[in-house]
């Protein structure tokens, strides 16, 4: 594939057309951005008295980047909705909406991958410096012979490299370990840092997993640690 910076080799080229939302009908009684995203407050207000949105056709507050981006998935506007129907009836309301952390999972072909919170083009994006360390492990401890389940295991890590606050990540497989994408969307959800999650108390169990858990060895990895290697 060739583009205007480079030429990568490649089997496959998926173009990405990206989205915008549907909402010209809205003109002149919702106010939009210039994009067409109809505008919120942080209460998920529009600027007419008692209607709400949510969902696709509205940027949602982002966690980790602290601003509004488009986040267009089920997961987030189920928690719009959620804190909408918790505070549709006071009167002025009592806090405003968490925010999202945003996080989807595919498969594509034998792998298995996930993501979560902010990625280097997402950060960009939204003006946030993150530094990001990538990990590659097996599953089982080293013992464990490839053949007899123990595929290779791949972790992304996005940081703040200031404060080592966790704003994102991914996991890769054949295996799949795509639940392990919950506990780093949960990290960044609660703001925790590399340190915390390079300690947290996770457990061992050679049929599933090292004698420090996988994103335990990430962690440590993004914090510059000494391999483990057994
Ligand atoms: C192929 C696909 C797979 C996806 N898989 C996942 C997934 O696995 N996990 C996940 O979290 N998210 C997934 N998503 C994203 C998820 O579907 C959306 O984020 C979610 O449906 C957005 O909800 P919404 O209510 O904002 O919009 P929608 O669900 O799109 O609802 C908008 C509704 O408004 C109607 N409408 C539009 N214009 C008008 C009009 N002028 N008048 C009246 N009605 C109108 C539409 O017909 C539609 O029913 C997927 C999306 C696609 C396309």
């Amino acid at each position: 594939m060739k583009t205007s910076d480079a030429e990568y080799p490649s089997d496959l080229v998926i173009q990405a057309a990206g989205v915008k939302p549907n909402t010209a009908w809205l003109k002149g009684t919702i106010d939009l951005d210039d994009r067409g995203w109809i505008e919120t407050d942080e209460y998920l207000r529009t600027n007419v008295p008692d209607v709400y949105a949510m969902g696709d056709a509205v940027l949602a507050y982002s966690i980790p980047a602290q601003t509004k981006m488009p986040i267009a998935l089920a997961t987030v506007v189920r928690r719009e909705a959620r804190y909408v129907v918790d505070h549709i009836f006071e009167n002025t309301p009592s806090v405003p909406f968490q925010g999202v952390v945003g996080s989807s999972a595919l498969s594509v072909f034998d792998y298995h991958f996930a993501s979560s919170g902010l990625n280097t083009t997402t950060a960009k994006k939204a003006g946030v410096t993150i530094k990001t360390s990538f990990y590659k492990d097996t599953l089982r401890p080293a013992y464990v012979p490839t053949e007899k389940g123990n595929p290779d295991v791949y972790v992304g890590l996005d940081f703040d490299p200031q404060t080592h606050k966790i704003l994102g990540g991914a996991v890769l497989s054949t295996y799949d370990i795509t639940a392990q994408e919950n506990v780093i969307a949960l990290a960044v959800q609660q703001g925790l840092r590399l340190e915390d999650l390079a300690q947290a108390d996770f457990f061992f169990q050679p049929g599933f997993d090292r004698q420090w858990s996988l994103l335990n060895l990430a962690a440590q990895h993004a914090l510059g640690e000494p391999e483990f290697t057994k």
